[in-house]
């Protein structure tokens, strides 16, 4: 699972204070760059299982869901020289770490102590996020990713709420599920031939005692909604409703 470095991923208010950082670390010419912002909980357990029930050392104490990179609003800034990512906070470079967790201050932007490149939104509780209480302001790019990795996560601790920002698709309005319900039952019907040569007599009801109501003529296209002994309901336009009953000898279904 890849790291993921996209801004739109951050929440908006997060997203601007790491922009702002950004723009302090280029002014001081510290070579900082974003190395991880938004983190699923997949990535999430599988660093957590790391140096515990998988090989390596252990890198984070939050398992799935426990970390501020799950909601988009932490980043990790590691220095990147001469084209290669490094951790070292040794001699003179320890120096530019302090910088970087100053700079970051100025900007409202909270460091662990525990893990050198981590700054998170200032303030934040965890527990708010994972009852799904996530900061005021989100937008779609925010929220459509956290939905998508709260949806994708069938692991354990439970995922938290999707966030009222990502957008629900607008109700079928009643027109369009009549219609859709027409368009079925037409669907249903199946739709037949008037084989009779003279015509064909379409009664009120199925037998010859029911009132005559009209001929449908010789070779015309009906459609049969439903059997009732030797008889057929008869749905002349194909509109869903019924218009009479016809002898089903005289109709070859098309299909
Ligand atoms: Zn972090």
């Amino acid at each position: 699972m890849s790291r993921d470095t996209a801004l739109e991923h951050l929440h908006p208010t997060f997203r601007q204070k790491v922009q702002q950082l950004q723009s302090e670390l280029t002014k001081a010419d510290l070579p900082f760059r974003l190395f991880e912002g938004f983190r699923s909980a997949q990535r999430q357990h599988q660093l957590y299982s790391q140096g515990r029930t998988t090989r390596g050392a252990k890198v984070t104490n939050a398992d799935a869901w426990s970390s501020f990179h799950q909601y988009g609003v932490a980043a990790d800034f590691v220095l990147f020289i001469d084209g290669k990512w490094s951790w070292d906070d040794k001699g003179p470079r320890k120096a530019w770490w302090q910088k970087l967790h100053e700079l970051a201050a100025t900007v409202d932007l909270e460091p662990l102590s525990w893990e050198l490149p981590h700054l998170q939104q200032k303030g934040q509780q965890l527990a708010q996020l994972k009852a799904g209480h996530y900061p005021a302001g989100g937008d779609s790019s925010w929220a459509e990713n956290l939905q998508q990795a709260i949806l994708d996560w069938r692991g354990s601790p439970s995922a938290p709420p999707v966030p009222d920002a990502a957008p629900n698709r607008p109700e079928l309005s009643n027109a369009t599920s009549l219609s859709v319900d027409n368009v079925m039952e037409v669907q249903q019907a199946v739709q037949a031939r008037v084989t009779a040569r003279d015509g064909l007599r379409l009664r009120a009801g199925p037998g010859t005692s029911f009132d005559i109501k009209s001929t449908l003529k010789p070779n015309q296209l009906i459609y049969i909604m439903q059997h009732s002994g030797d008889w057929s309901q008869i749905d002349i336009q194909g509109d869903g409703l019924a218009d009479g009953y016809c002898h089903s000898g005289y109709l070859a279904a098309l299909r």
